[in-house]
């Protein structure tokens, strides 16, 4: 999925990104347009002009995309999930999410939103387009035709039930309301994607043996559903192991942290060397007030261990905070978690606990064995002294 992506602004207080690959994305549609479509379009057009009109087009397409997004995006917010970013990238744009939805109106409405933005979008250049008077440049007709064609296609792409497309979160919705059941509807919702799926991979395959080279590009996408698919239904099923389960229960507790004044260098000798924990809580003034992880200490050079101190450079991320009575299922949804790998517990007692996906994906294998709670969890209030799971 799309990787780094550069911050462009803010737009409805969301931030927005584009990933790098985005550029050569739109290089390539004001290619392809400039040298083809507008050509075929409008009799002797100069080149210039019609890469221009490629240019503007592939701008256009990506506003159309953009507000795609901010649809899915603002409905999130609205209903409490929290909204991390839009980035833009290879084929389209995806709306981070800092949580999943937890009820099916919440999901329908956030899935419908995107593709209700792009039928308004498309409408208003199908009429643009019949409106024109005939008198009207060609170019212009050319431009607001191709908007109307490229916003039609992203939308009957976009409608696909399957597995990321927004068509599969629909349908799970729709599911989950009639069954009841998340996890019973992830499967149901799946199975239907993975039927698609297949189907694309079959026919872009046979279009590929009679020769039209386009059928790659129809496996390739089938092929990514599939994929999509299956991480959709295991993160799902992840979830559905933990509800119920509160973080106390598996966490490590008390933690070995920090004090925040200790500089990185000593920190790595008292703690990391020490302890060989892959991250510790940072305190200041009895408070945790975030994590120092070896990763960031393995960018350091050896001059800035000596400078800093782990209190500046501890990720403070909220989300990385978690009181004991939360829901495991809740926490795992967090982005924030799934990159950093460890969130720090707080309840009445003194002292933090620290709860590490390593400790979360031994649980999951406990409970998988029907064995929840017996030996092999560590579960929380012992008395183990614990950085983050040594392993992991
Ligand atoms: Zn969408």
């Amino acid at each position: 999925m799309p990787g780094r992506s550069w911050r462009i602004g803010h737009l409805a207080g969301i931030p927005i990104g584009i990933s790098p690959l985005w550029l050569l994305i739109v290089a390539l549609i004001t290619w392809s347009l400039g040298a083809s479509y507008y050509p075929d379009q409008i009799e002797g057009i100069a080149p210039a002009p019609a890469y221009l009109l490629g240019l503007v087009s592939a701008l256009l397409l990506f506003a159309s995309i953009l507000l795609h997004e901010l649809g899915h995006a603002v409905v999130a917010r609205r209903r409490g999930v929290r909204v991390e970013g839009i980035d833009l990238w290879l084929l389209g744009g995806v709306s981070k999410l800092k949580d999943s939805p937890h009820r099916p109106d919440d999901e329908l409405r956030y899935a419908a939103a995107g593709p209700a933005v792009t039928v308004v979008v498309a409408a208003l250049f199908g009429v643009a387009s019949l409106a024109l008077p005939s008198s009207a440049p060609a170019a212009v007709r050319a431009l607001v035709d191709y908007q109307f064609a490229v916003n039609s296609l992203i939308l009957g792409f976009n409608l696909i039930p399957a597995f990321p497309l927004d068509g599969g979160r629909i349908l799970r919705a729709i599911v989950w309301r009639l069954v009841g059941d998340v996890a019973r509807a992830t499967r149901i919702a799946a199975a239907v994607g993975r039927g698609f799926a297949f189907a694309f991979i079959a026919l872009g395959l046979l279009a590929t043996v009679a020769g039209a080279v386009g059928g790659l590009w129809l496996a390739l996408i089938g092929f990514f559903l599939v994929l999509a698919g299956r991480a959709e239904e295991s993160q799902q099923e992840i979830e559905a192991a933990f509800a119920g389960h509160e973080a106390g229960e598996l966490m490590a507790f008390p933690a070995v942290t920090i004090p925040a004044g200790t500089t990185v260098e000593e920190a790595a000798r008292s703690h990391f060397a020490r302890y060989r924990y892959r991250s510790f809580p940072v305190v200041e003034d009895d408070r945790a007030v975030g994590l120092v992880t070896i990763d960031r200490i393995e960018a350091m050079s050896p001059p800035e261990r000596r400078e800093a101190t782990v209190g500046e450079i501890a990720e403070r991320d909220p989300d990385l905070f978690v009181d004991e009575h939360d829901d495991v299922a809740a926490l795992l949804g967090r982005s924030a978690f799934r990159r950093v790998g460890r969130a720090i517990v707080l309840g009445d007692r003194d002292g933090v606990g620290i709860l590490s996906a390593t400790e979360v994906t031994r649980a999951l294998r406990a409970l998988r064995l029907g064995s929840a709670g017996a030996e092999g969890t560590d579960a929380g209030g012992g008395s183990r002294p614990s950085g983050a799971g040594a392993s992991g």
